[in-house]
C-alpha cells in the first residue's frame, strides 16, 4: 500500500520556487528574520528568500491567497515596522550588478548593497550616489531618498533612477519611468517600498574617481565655535563640496585606539568632487583657523568613499531620528552641541550630525517626485545604540527635548531615510513634498487597495 503524504501550504510555495521557503519550525528561521538593525525583533509567518522576479510574484500571490501581509527587506538597515504575522520577503540572493559604460548606467537587482555596485562602477571609470555606508540596500535607500558625498553635485540617488522594475500587490511585474507608468515613478520615489517590491532598478553613474575627502577632529570644548565656523564656510560652497559637522562621541571599546576610545570630539567631514588642488585650498578655511587635533583629509580614490563616515558594519540596535532645520543659527547650533555633548552626563548619542543638503538636491522641481523638503539646506541625524527598550525610550525623550530646543530652526520637515519605528510611521507625511501624501494614497488604492504592503512607508490607500 502507497501512503501518500499531503504537501503543506508552505511545501507547495517552496516547489514553486527557485529561492527558500522559511517556516518558524526550520532551524534557519531564527537567522533568516534578523535585521542589520538589532532592535528590530520580528516573527514572520513565512520568510521567502526570492532569486528571481518569478519567486516575487509567487510569493506576493501566496500572501494573497493565505490573507498575509508582505514586508520586504534588502539589509534590514531601515527600520519601520517589525514583519510580524506576514510573509517577509528577503531580496539578498537577487544581487545582479551589470555597468553599462557607454550609457554610465548600472542595473542594480533588488538585494545589492552599494559597495558592490561602487566596486564596479569604478573598474569602468565611473561612481554611483551611494551614501555613507557600503553595506547599505541600494533599493531602501534610493526609495526614502539616498544622501550620499556627491549628494550636493549629482543630487538624491532617487533623482538619478532611470526606471525600476517592481511586482505589484496584485502579483503583476511592472515597469515604472518617465514613460511607463509615470505616476508610479513619480510615487516610488519617496514613499519607500508602500506601492511596490522593486525587483531591479536602473541608476545613473557619474565620471568620478578621485576625490578629496576626510574629517577634521576639533576638542569638543570648541564644538560651538566649529559649527559657527562651519556654517560661515558651507554659506557659500561650490556643488563640488558635500560635508556635515557632528559631535562624535567614540564609544569606549577595546576596537578603537587609544587617541578615540570613548573620547568626543566636534568633526567636520566631507567630500570635494573638483579638482584636488581646489579641494587643498577649500580645506585652508580650516587649517589657517586653528589646527585640528587630527586632520585626514587629503586625495582618496572614490573606491574607498566608505572611509568618509567609517560606519559600522557590523549590525547594532540603532536608534535613529533626524529632522530637516531652516537654518543652522547661534541657537540651534547652541542646542544640537548641548545634546549631542551630553547635558549633565554623557550624551546617549553616538554622534549628532548636520550634513548639507542644496545644490542639485534643492534644484530639482518639487513635483518631479513625491520626495519632499528640497529646499531645506541642512538635516539633522541623530544615532545611538539601543540594546534594550528602556535605552531606547530614554533615546525617545531626550531626542524629544532635543526638538524641541531646536523647534525655531526645524522646517516641520523630516528625511525618512534618518528616522525609524514608530516616529517613522507617524511623520511620513512631513517626509513629503506638499499633497504628495495623497496623491500616492490615491495611487496606493489602485495598485494595493488591501495595504498589503504595510510594513513600510505608512501610506493607507485612499478610499475609493
Ligand atoms: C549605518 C547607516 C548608514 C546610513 N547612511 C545613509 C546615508 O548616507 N544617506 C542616506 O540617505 N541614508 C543613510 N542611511 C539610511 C538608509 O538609507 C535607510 O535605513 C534605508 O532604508 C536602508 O535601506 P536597506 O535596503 O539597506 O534596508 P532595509 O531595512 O532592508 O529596507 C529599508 C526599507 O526599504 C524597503 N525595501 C527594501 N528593499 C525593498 C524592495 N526591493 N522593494 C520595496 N521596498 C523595499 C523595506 O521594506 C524597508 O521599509 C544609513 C543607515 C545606516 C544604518
Amino acid at each position: 500500500m502507497t501512503i501518500t503524504l499531503m504537501e503543506s501550504p508552505s511545501q507547495t510555495l517552496q516547489a514553486q520556487i527557485q529561492g527558500q521557503v522559511i517556516t518558524p519550525e526550520d532551524p534557519r528561521y531564527d537567522e533568516a528574520r534578523l535585521a542589520w538593525n538589532r532592535k528590530v525583533i520580528q516573527h514572520p509567518a513565512l520568510i521567502v528568500v526570492v532569486k528571481t522576479v518569478d519567486d516575487v510574484q509567487t510569493a506576493v500571490t501566496y500572501a494573497r491567497q493565505h490573507n498575509l501581509g508582505v514586508a520586504v527587506q534588502g539589509t534590514g538597515h531601515g527600520n519601520v515596522r517589525p514583519a510580524d504575522d506576514c510573509l517577509l520577503i528577503l531580496t539578498k540572493e537577487m544581487n545582479g550588478v551589470t555597468i553599462d559604460p557607454i550609457a554610465q548606467t548600472a542595473y542594480v537587482e533588488a538585494g545589492v548593497q552599494w559597495g558592490a555596485v561602487l566596486a564596479a562602477a569604478q573598474e569602468r571609470g565611473l561612481a554611483p550616489l551611494l551614501g555613507s555606508s557600503p553595506t547599505v540596500g541600494v533599493v531602501g535607500y534610493t526609495l526614502g531618498g539616498g544622501l550620499g558625498w556627491l549628494g550636493r553635485k549629482y543630487g538624491l540617488s532617487l533623482d538619478n533612477v532611470l526606471q525600476f522594475e517592481l511586482v505589484t500587490a496584485d502579483g503583476q511585474r511592472r515597469i515604472a519611468s518617465a514613460t511607463e507608468n509615470s505616476d508610479l515613478f513619480w510615487g516610488l520615489r519617496g514613499s519607500g517600498g508602500s506601492l511596490g517590491i522593486v525587483t531591479s532598478l536602473v541608476i545613473r553613474l557619474f565620471p568620478v574617481t578621485t576625490v578629496y575627502a576626510g574629517n577634521l577632529f576639533y576638542p569638543i570644548e570648541m564644538a560651538t565655535d566649529v559649527f559657527r565656523h562651519y556654517r560661515a564656510w558651507v554659506a557659500n560652497a561650490s556643488d563640488e563640496l558635500t560635508t556635515s559637522v557632528l559631535i562624535m562621541n567614540f564609544p569606549p571599546i577595546p576596537e578603537l585606539p587609544d587617541f578615540l576610545r570613548g573620547q568626543s570630539f566636534a568633526m567636520v567631514r566631507g567630500c570635494f568632487c573638483g579638482p584636488v588642488e581646489e579641494g587643498e585650498k577649500l580645506l585652508r578655511h580650516w587649517r589657517d583657523w586653528q589646527a585640528p587635533l587630527l586632520d585626514d583629509f587629503k586625495t582618496i580614490p572614490f573606491t574607498e568613499a566608505a572611509t568618509i563616515s567609517n560606519d559600522p558594519i557590523d549590525p547594532l540596535p540603532a536608534f535613529n531620528s533626524g529632522a530637516w532645520l531652516s537654518e543652522l543659527s547661534d541657537e540651534a547650533i547652541e542646542a544640537i552641541v548641548r545634546y549631542g555633548a551630553g547635558i549633565d552626563g554623557p550624551s546617549p548619542y553616538i554622534f549628532a550630525e548636520v550634513r548639507h543638503a542644496g545644490g542639485a538636491i534643492g534644484r530639482v522641481q518639487p513635483d518631479t517626485a513625491v520626495f519632499g523638503n528640497r529646499d531645506a539646506e541642512f538635516v539633522l541625524s541623530v544615532v545611538g545604540v539601543a540594546p534594550h527598550a528602556e535605552a531606547h525610550q530614554q533615546l525617545v525623550a531626550y531626542t524629544g527635548e532635543l526638538k524641541e530646543a531646536l523647534r525655531p530652526s526645524l522646517t516641520g520637515g523630516v528625511y525618512m531615510n534618518f528616522l525609524e519605528g514608530v516616529e517613522s510611521q507617524q511623520r511620513i507625511r512631513d517626509g513629503l513634498a506638499a499633497g504628495g501624501y495623497e496623491r500616492v494614497s490615491q495611487l496606493k488604492a489602485q495598485v494595493d487597495p488591501d495595504n498589503l504592503l504595510r510594513y513600510s512607508f505608512n501610506v493607507s490607500p485612499a478610499k475609493m
